[in-house]
């Protein structure tokens, strides 16, 4: 290992948690790769999971969509957060498929069909609880009675997203269903779409014709309530800078929040909140020195964090604490910090040395 940080990227257990969901049911498994494939990298990402089989890939931005589309040849490639005014010309020219989130989106994309005189595929996303993004009741109302403003436009897809599909017993999984079949038979020729990672494991009703994990690939755990299925993906590891001994009473850190309660070994790492290693980990989080784990101490800095290895006479300089791993995953850490593994994933930062391991290597 070079350098102070280093994070681990396995894509071939991204991918083998790719086959694993696709053969937990009978149709098609996508791939959200949006915000660089969960802080992972999508251009690394992406291309591993095209081998593995996967034909549908969703970004949130059109920006998001543009770099990857070379390296996804023949797969679907889908923009979540529909078409700005302006862009749908883009769209055609890079062979995007649209999620059509409102009646202006599917007047952007009927226009654009006009222009080109040819049908033009896209996506349509039924809001059925989120109230974010997709088309309300009365949208798809006026979809329904006025089937010309759907003209020429090509429904490949119906969509729709669950607002807790990972707390199984949650009555609105089953309220959004419904919703979501009452639309099916005003769109007979689409596909349909609703499951995100932790929606599969709700059971084949809701997976559909075309599944969307994007978490449980990076090894995030679809199914809070029991042990994680997926494969872990990550793993991030700080060399120790330093390790200096500091006496009962004296504090660790910006505002003195730790204090040594007995002469105490305190090694540094060059990990903090600008590298995504949350602020609200002060005093809470546990790394891994040699698989046990030891306390973070004192406020995480913007560079640095500080981890209590009195434990570890062994410790030194230059030895390796696993911040992140198989066994202390994204999900602990995020526990630790009060938030969910999406958000320890997504600000994974820049400056960490990034290794991949499997897959299609690219430099
Ligand atoms: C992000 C996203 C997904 C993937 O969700 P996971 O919980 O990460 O599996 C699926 N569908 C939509 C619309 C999304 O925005």
């Amino acid at each position: 290992m070079t350098g102070p940080t280093a994070l681990e990227i396995d894509l071939d257990a991204i991918a083998s948690n790719w086959r694993q969901l696709d053969a937990m049911h009978p149709g098609e498994t996508g791939a959200a790769v949006k915000a660089d494939a969960y802080g992972l990298g999508a251009n690394q990402v992406a291309p591993a999971l095209l081998n593995a089989g996967c034909q549908n890939f969703f970004v949130a931005h059109l920006s998001e969509a543009l770099p990857l589309r070379p390296l996804l040849p023949g797969a679907m490639l889908a923009v979540l957060h529909g078409i700005l005014p302006g862009e749908a010309s883009e769209f055609v020219a890079r062979d995007l498929t649209p999620v059509l989130t409102s009646l202006g989106d599917v007047e952007r994309w009927r226009k654009e069909v006009t222009r080109h005189g040819r049908k033009l595929p896209a996506i349509l996303h039924a809001d059925t609880g989120m109230s974010r993004l997709g088309m309300t009741p009365t949208e798809m109302a006026a979809l329904e009675n006025d089937p010309a403003l759907l003209d020429g436009i090509d429904v490949k897809i119906l969509l729709s997203h669950l607002i807790s599909s990972e707390i199984p017993e949650a009555e609105t999984n089953f309220a959004q269903l419904q919703r979501f079949n009452a639309l099916r038979p005003k769109f007979p020729a689409a596909k349909t779409s609703l499951a995100n990672s932790a929606g599969m494991f709700l059971g084949l009703s809701f997976q559909a014709d075309l599944a969307r994990p994007g978490a449980a690939l990076y090894g995030l755990n679809p199914t809070p309530d029991a042990a994680n299925p997926m494969r872990p993906a990550v793993r991030l590891t700080a060399r120790i800078l330093q390790i200096r001994t500091i006496e009962p009473g004296e504090t660790v850190g910006y505002n003195a929040t730790w204090t040594a309660p007995r002469r105490s070994h305190i090694a540094t790492i060059a990990a903090g909140y600008a590298d995504g290693y949350l602020r609200s980990l002060s005093n809470r989080a546990t790394a891994r020195f040699d698989g046990h784990p030891v306390p973070l101490v004192g406020r995480v800095s913007m560079d640095l964090a500080t981890f209590d290895v009195t434990g570890h006479p062994d410790a030194q300089p230059g030895d390796s604490l696993e911040l992140i791993g198989p066994g202390h995953d994204a999900d602990a850490i995020a526990a630790e910090a009060g938030t969910n593994g999406y958000e320890i994933l997504t600000s994974l930062g820049r400056r960490y040395h990034r290794h991949y391991i499997g897959g299609q290597q690219t430099p």
